[in-house]
């Protein structure tokens, strides 16, 4: 947003030179994210590409007709209201239904649009129903850029895409919300071409960067835990030098918590440890290293000064009781009493330990596969001096 603020400063102090450029922006901003959309099957964020590809040949269609012309007018209000209508529906709606062997309906929908908004602007230039639409476009809903009727439903797409996002910030709804953003400032300048022609190229790339950031997280981020992934760390590692330690975390007797409880609880106690993971303190680092084990790196801390961090780390979740939702608690009664009998320590909730290894960067330990195999040995040891405890070396 920015830099298309920028861009739109730097093309005014130009005069018409580049208008050439700015007008073809947004076809080429689109094109890139179509292909790549196409490429990484967003079908999603292909949908909203193409949303913003008919707004804005429309837009200079209408601009075309003469930019005060009724015809021009018909089609600023059907943009402004129809795109972010447009993008609510795809917003709200799961991704199955947006989902390539359903996208005829869209083509409908969006042709219905083009084909009503080419049909009220035709209607204004005939005799018969020419009064009755331009007094419907005098109604205070719909006039202004962009008009209040338009604006509550950019602001309702906004929040849509914002309340999509969270709680971790999915990168492909923050796009939506940028788009919807850039669209904002760019009907503000409805009535200036370069202002909206910039914001709706600013929309495009929006959304090709959004797809290109959750591509680019899909391979350093791990899905499940939402912790940074094993190529993540191994690219952390090689940045590191001086002093450092590596700790190696390993759930205890995690395969038959996962016979007893079932995968999904499984999973569920992996994110646990996961968030536990990320507070711990020291300046530690969490990774998701595989499986049921993590990773953690305290840059500039000998093992001596992470002890304490990794003992308060090991308690913490020791400690913290993860309720048994109902679908995935043992289908019979009996066995889910057994259970929370043997390992539940009361019925209120199940837990886990961890083991933890650490080493950190010394003359046994040049090298950052030397730091994480000794960790690795001071886990091992760790699980055989009886699990649930931090060992160091
Ligand atoms: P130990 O105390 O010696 O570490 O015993 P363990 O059972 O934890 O060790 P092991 O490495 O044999 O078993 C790891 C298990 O972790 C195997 C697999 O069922 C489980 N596991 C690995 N990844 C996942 C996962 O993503 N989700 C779930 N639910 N379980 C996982
Ligand atoms: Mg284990
Ligand atoms: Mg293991």
């Amino acid at each position: 947003m920015a830099a298309a603020g920028l861009a739109l400063a730097f093309k005014r102090s130009l005069g018409p030179q580049l208008s050439g450029v700015v007008f073809y922006a947004p076809y080429v901003a689109y094109a890139l994210g179509a292909a790549i959309s196409l490429w990484f099957r967003r079908a999603r964020t292909f949908l909203l590409v193409a949303l913003l590809f008919v707004a804005y040949v429309g837009y200079e269609a209408g601009m075309a007709m003469g930019p005060s012309s009724f015809p021009a007018r018909v089609v600023l209000v059907s943009i402004m209201i129809f795109l972010p209508l447009n993008f609510l529906l795809a917003i709200a709606l799961p991704e199955r239904a947006v989902l390539h062997h359903r996208s005829y309906r869209w083509l409908f929908l969006v042709a219905a649009q083009v084909l009503v908004t080419r049909w009220v602007a035709s209607a204004g230039r005939s005799l018969f129903s020419g009064t009755a639409w331009e007094s419907l476009l005098e109604h205070w809903l719909l006039t202004g850029t962009p008009p209040p009727l338009a604006m509550i439903f950019i602001a309702a797409a906004f929040i849509a895409a914002v309340a999509k996002s969270l709680p971790r910030g999915a990168p492909l709804e923050v796009g939506a919300a940028g788009a919807m953003l850039a669209f904002f400032a760019a009907c503000l300048g409805a009535g200036d071409p370069p202002q909206f022609q910039i914001f709706m190229a600013a929309a495009g790339l929006i959304l090709l960067m959004a797809v290109l950031q959750e591509s680019h997280g899909m391979a350093f981020r791990d899905e499940l835990t939402g912790l940074p992934s094993r190529r993540t760390l191994e690219e952390r590692l090689r940045t590191l030098g001086g002093v450092y330690t590596v700790a190696m975390v390993d759930v205890d007797h995690f395969k038959k918590f996962n016979d007893t409880y079932g995968h999904d609880v499984g999973d569920q106690v992996l994110r646990l440890v996961a968030a536990r993971l990320m507070e711990v303190g020291g300046g530690g680092r969490a990774f998701r290293y595989g499986g049921e084990e993590f990773a953690v790196v305290f840059p500039d801390r000998p093992v001596k000064q992470v002890l304490p961090e990794l003992e308060a780390l090991r308690e913490g979740i020791q400690s913290y009781r993860v309720a048994l939702r109902g679908k995935d608690r043992p289908k019979d009664a009996e066995t889910g009493r057994d259970h929370r009998g043997k390992k539940g320590r009361g019925a209120s909730g199940v837990s886990v330990t961890v083991s933890i290894g650490a080493a950190e960067r010394s003359d046994w330990f040049p090298t950052a596969d030397e730091v994480v195999r000794g960790a690795d040995e001071a886990l091992y040891r760790a699980k055989k001096r009886g699990r649930n405890r931090v060992v160091s070396r």
